[in-house]
């Protein structure tokens, strides 16, 4: 990140697919903001319950310390008014207020860093993703490694066969998947809604 806004704030896009690095990338930068003293409350949905309740865990293990809430109003009853950078994790699991919340926070002058699928399991643009990924002033996408062939991959392939689309789960649940590997695995679905 070379430019900063100097009179706003402004928002930071963290997407790829599972395995990615997405959350070690959230911790990095809440870290830093940490260690540069600035006020700052990190948050992510109760549903995503893998690791811990009060914390940001990533697959690594890396963890931080942050609030589980069961939406976006929730997220709003806990914000401090003097809150400089405001971390959330699994963006995708929010509905489309979260793209409402991060404008009002930004014009406000606070720095929001999300992280989030931007794919489902079906290659799907994911909830209020695209939406984000288009307000932010940065978008970092990060790829995982195929599991199957060790290319670069942009894709979470799920391994049972339950349709839902929100379906918590870890390394037992999915794989990472290159674009060719992911299709391989879905020979009937390359007519999926995109
Ligand atoms: P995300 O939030 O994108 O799901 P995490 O930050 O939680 O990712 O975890 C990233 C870590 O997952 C990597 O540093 C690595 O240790 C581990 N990992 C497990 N499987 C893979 C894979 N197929 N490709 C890359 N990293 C993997
Ligand atoms: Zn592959």
């Amino acid at each position: 990140m070379i430019l900063q806004p100097r009179d706003s704030g402004w928002l930071e896009v963290i997407c790829g697919p599972m395995f990615s690095g997405k959350t070690e990338e959230l911790i990095r930068r809440l870290k830093r903001a940490r260690y540069a003293g600035q006020n700052h409350q990190n948050f992510k949905p109760s549903l995503d319950d893998r690791y811990d309740d009060d914390a940001i865990v990533s697959h690594d293990a890396s963890q931080l310390d942050s609030i589980g809430v069961d939406g976006v109003d929730e997220i709003r009853d806990h914000l401090e008014p003097d809150v400089e950078v405001v971390g959330i994790d699994e963006a995708q699991f929010f509905d489309d207020g979260l793209r409402r919340l991060c404008d009002e926070l930004a014009g406000e002058g606070v720095r929001v860093v999300l992280a989030g699928l931007d794919l489902d399991y079906m290659g799907r643009p994911f909830g209020p993703m695209p939406s984000l990924l288009v307000s932010a002033e940065y978008v970092s996408k990060l790829l995982a490694i195929c599991v199957r062939c060790g290319d670069p991959a942009a894709y979470t392939y799920r391994l049972s066969e339950d349709p839902q689309q929100v379906l918590v789960g870890s390394d037992d649940e999915y794989e990472a998947r290159c674009r060719s590997c992911f299709y391989d695995g879905y020979p009937s679905t390359s007519d999926s809604e995109t």
